[in-house]
């Protein structure tokens, strides 16, 4: 089985071309195929190599490794192979109309209330007329004559779906200047690079329907490949799109997400499963269905993200995180001190201002002097651990007689600065016994 992920380089990638890729991963995986990272980019005007650049660095951010890349404009002669066929089938005919003359012609027929299909004038053209525009310079596209019969598919996400051939306009399959168009390029494609499961969202329905005839035409019926299409991802303020732009993945990434916080939820948005923090893509491909994906639009909400970005993060083991915490110059981290903070940061690097709290000199916050002596005094001496807390507590609660939060946050700010953060008790070995101790006598330290 080979399944593909086919962006237009034409911009970063959204959260919604993002969900694609990681479902298309996903079902990969799960079935054991290959997965193709593909680039639709036969529109020269629009793409970018930054663009291809950029999508590959987030796929790698994601996880999202592919087996293989191809990219459209290394295979325009095939597409040209496919352009000599389909006119040998008669089935792609040329076209002069400009674009303001179909412009024209489809407000004529809005306003007569008929629906916006190209009437083929170009079948019955006269040659003499061809010729006369040929020797004003102009150059035809090509337009795929669509069969008039009805074509149906069994989608694996929205069941069976029928389109009458009448019903949509024949495609333009090249430009005038013979580049093939992404409806023809992905066609041959797919049929040639032999992919079995395309997954894409459902503004591709009707292409879908076009794409059938024309792989029946070039390469058969058994080079159909199952189809299935997702529902549109929406936030409360409408469609995501490029055009809209934001939601891209680079600002996520910027933002401080984790990768397995967004893959957490694209992978279970718009399906019958509930979103939850996962850690590892492996039981992500465990759990992955095609049949939870549901045909309503699936709802994203950034807010969402972000609990689960913290979620994600208090799941995480050092070994997973170790590496990235070096690279924020936390020089000799260890696992307690990831332990006692990954619950109480939004992002990662929110690590980094702990650990400056634990390691380097800070001016502690002192409400209560006598207090926060007699807490110096009680420190306990020899190795410390996480038990340390416990009896150094006790201690200070028999001789004051404070409890609760009289009892601790002076604590807390003596030896954090801080009025909130993590465990105490977890905090207190990595910040040792020398440093506490000046911290509770009011010295910065
Ligand atoms: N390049 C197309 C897009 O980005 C691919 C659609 C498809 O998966 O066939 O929409």
């Amino acid at each position: 089985m080979k399944f593909r992920f086919a962006p237009s380089p034409t911009g970063y990638l959204h959260i919604g071309n993002i969900r694609t890729a990681l479902v298309n991963w996903l079902y990969a995986r799960q079935m054991g195929g290959q997965f193709l990272l593909r680039m639709d980019d036969t529109d020269d005007e629009r793409s970018e190599e930054k663009y291809v650049d950029a999508i590959k660095e987030d796929m790698r951010w994601l996880g999202l490794v592919w087996d293989s890349f191809s990219r459209q404009s290394d295979r325009l002669s095939a597409y040209e192979e496919a352009r000599q066929k389909l006119i040998a089938m008669g089935r792609l005919y040329p076209c002069y109309e400009s674009k303001e003359e179909l412009d024209i012609k489809r407000k004529m027929q809005l306003s007569r209330g008929a629906p916006p299909i190209y009437d083929r004038a170009a079948l019955t053209l006269p040659d003499a007329e061809k010729k006369k525009y040929e020797a004003e310079g102009r150059q035809p596209h090509w337009r795929y004559l669509l069969q008039d019969r009805i074509v149906s598919w069994d989608d694996e996400i929205r069941g069976k779906v029928t389109f009458a051939g009448n019903s949509m306009s024949d495609p333009v399959l090249f430009r005038s200047d013979l580049r093939p168009t992404y409806i023809l390029a992905s066609v041959v494609d797919d049929a040639e690079l032999n992919i079995t499961h395309v997954v894409r969202g459902e503004d591709h329905v009707s292409n879908t329907a076009i794409q059938i005839q024309m792989l029946e035409d070039l390469y058969g019926e058994k080079s159909i490949p199952t189809f299935a299409h997702l529902a549109l991802l929406k936030t409360k303020d409408g469609e995501i799109s490029k055009r809209v732009g934001g939601h891209d993945v680079q600002g996520l990434r910027e933002d401080g997400i984790e990768p397995m916080a967004l893959c957490s939820m694209l992978s279970k948005i718009g399906t019958s499963d509930a979103i939850e923090a996962w850690t590892d893509m492996h039981d992500l491909v465990q759990s992955f269905d095609i049949r939870k994906f549901g045909r309503a639009p699936a709802h994203y909400d950034a807010e969402e993200l972000t609990a689960l970005n913290h979620k994600v993060l208090a799941q995480l083991s050092f070994e997973q995180v170790r590496a990235r915490l070096e690279a924020l110059g936390l020089a000799g981290v260890d696992a307690p001190f990831w332990w006692s903070v990954r619950s109480n940061i939004t992002q990662l690097r929110d690590a980094a201002e702990w650990w400056e709290i634990c390691k380097r000199p800070l001016s502690p916050v002192i409400t209560d002097a006598g207090f926060a002596a007699e807490a110096a005094s009680l420190l306990p001496g020899g190795e410390w651990d996480e038990r340390t807390w416990d009896a150094w507590i006790d201690a200070l609660k028999q001789k004051t007689g404070k409890k609760g939060k009289d009892l601790f946050m002076p604590i807390r700010r003596a030896l954090t600065a801080r009025d909130s953060g993590p465990e105490l008790k977890m905090m207190l070995p990595l910040i040792g016994r020398e440093k506490a101790e000046k911290r509770l006598r009011g010295e910065a330290a």
